[in-house]
């Protein structure tokens, strides 16, 4: 007997939050953890955004705001959405949510029947599958492979899609591997979408504003906004402005979608904090130049660490376009023998040894759906990037046949 119930079966902890647990007591151990697993920016969040915050509690912005967002961010959002999908949403058509997280999980909940399929390609952000599972759906997974860059082929999308296929995830750029689309992949992509009616997209946008030399990453909906009626647009400030622990994130679709999802959000939550709204207002409304900034920053340490890991045996890293993960492939490593014994027979027990040997921890490639590789973030200082990328080719050049 077990008050857990049947629907958690399916569902796992987050790979992320459990490596976290394993760091943590590998700390408490007194190890020196080079910790390359993190999924947020290492930057504080700008002064002028926590200023905002304080004001707003000084101010009594204390009480429920409006479930659904409150009117003057949501108006930002608005704004803001017009520069990154070239669509003009009403401010009905828009709801506030705790993080893009919670914005995913209430379009989930309140889309899917039970058996309908979502189409998450891989490699995926760990939380899919067990979102579309929680709410009822059959995740359906869609390899991409490193030679396309990791991003979906369009003959492949229209193979995976039934009559059962209510969404297709899209994350650019992506969480692990950093692809961005072009016009031209993004308009083959919309072809297959206008042959399958059925077929929602729920654009994951969470990085669009952390891409590199200065190339922004194309939406969908700039190059078919035809599709406008059936694309959910999600995305926050969490990973733009550094305010990860604020969790405001934030979806633009059709009507009827958002207002399901206000009904979600007004039974679970009752929105999302209303400080943590009034701090997410100055970010989308006040000067931009700290996001080009991180996007500066991150890009030095995503080619500090390329130029160690392109000379890893046994590695082949695709340069990510975006995002703030380099997501190596490490095939030719499995089945080979470290100098004390130790076969390593998965990407799991590479980053294992790697973590138990070097101290440097990193995400197994599996948990997103690929086995043989695995994610390294560069969120951290340029020095420890360096100095894990260092260790990982030592033990790279260590295994043997
Ligand atoms: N989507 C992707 C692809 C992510 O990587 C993350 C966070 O890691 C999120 C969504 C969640 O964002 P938020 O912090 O706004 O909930």
């Amino acid at each position: 007997m077990t008050i857990v119930a049947q629907r958690m079966r399916q569902v796992k902890l987050s790979p992320s939050v459990a490596a976290r647990i394993v760091l943590n007591r590998l700390r408490e151990e007194g190890r020196r953890i080079i910790d390359l697993t993190i999924g947020e920016p290492d930057f504080d969040t700008p002064a002028h955004i926590r200023r905002a915050a304080v004001e707003a509690m000084e101010c009594g912005e204390t009480r429920y705001p409006l479930s659904q967002g409150t009117m003057p961010l949501r108006q930002a959002v608005a704004d803001r959405l017009i520069l990154d999908t070239g669509v003009s949403y009403p401010v009905d058509q828009i709801i506030v949510s705790t993080g893009a997280k919670q914005v995913l999980y209430n379009a989930l909940m309140s889309s899917l029947e039970t058996g309908d399929e979502v189409i998450i390609p891989a490699p995926y952000w760990v939380s899919y599958p067990d979102m579309v599972e929680l709410a009822g759906g059959t995740p359906v997974v869609l390899s991409t492979d490193a030679t396309r860059r990791y991003k979906i082929d369009p003959q492949a999308l229209a193979r995976a899609i039934t009559p059962k296929t209510k969404w297709l995830m899209m994350n650019a750029p992506s969480n692990p591997s950093g692809a961005v689309y072009d016009e031209a992949e993004l308009l083959a992509l919309a072809e297959v979408l206008r042959a399958n009616p059925n077929v929602w997209v729920m654009t994951d946008d969470i990085y669009a504003r952390l891409t590199f030399n200065g190339r922004p990453a194309p939406h969908i909906l700039q190059v078919a906004p035809d599709l406008a009626e059936r694309i959910l647009v999600v995305n926050g400030v969490s990973k733009a402005y550094a305010m990860t622990g604020w969790r405001i994130g934030y979806g633009a679709g059709p009507k009827d979608l958002i207002k399901a999802m206000a009904v979600v959000q007004s039974q679970s939550t009752s929105g999302a904090c209303s400080i943590s709204q009034a701090a997410a207002l100055a970010a989308l409304t006040g000067p931009q130049d700290c996001v080009a900034a991180f996007a500066t920053s991150f890009q030095k340490r995503r080619d500090a660490a390329l130029a160690i890991l392109s000379t890893a045996p046994g590695l082949q890293a695709v340069s990510p376009d975006g995002g703030f993960y380099i997501f190596p492939d490490c095939t030719a490593l499995i089945g080979k023998t470290a100098p004390d014994g130790t076969v390593i027979n998965s990407d799991a027990e590479l980053v294992q040894y790697i973590l138990k040997e070097t101290g440097v921890a990193l995400l197994d490639g599996g948990s997103y759906g690929v086995p043989g590789t695995f994610r390294l973030s560069f969120a951290s200082a340029i020095d420890d990037v360096r100095e894990g990328c260092e260790a990982i080719r030592a033990v790279c050049s260590a295994l043997s046949e």
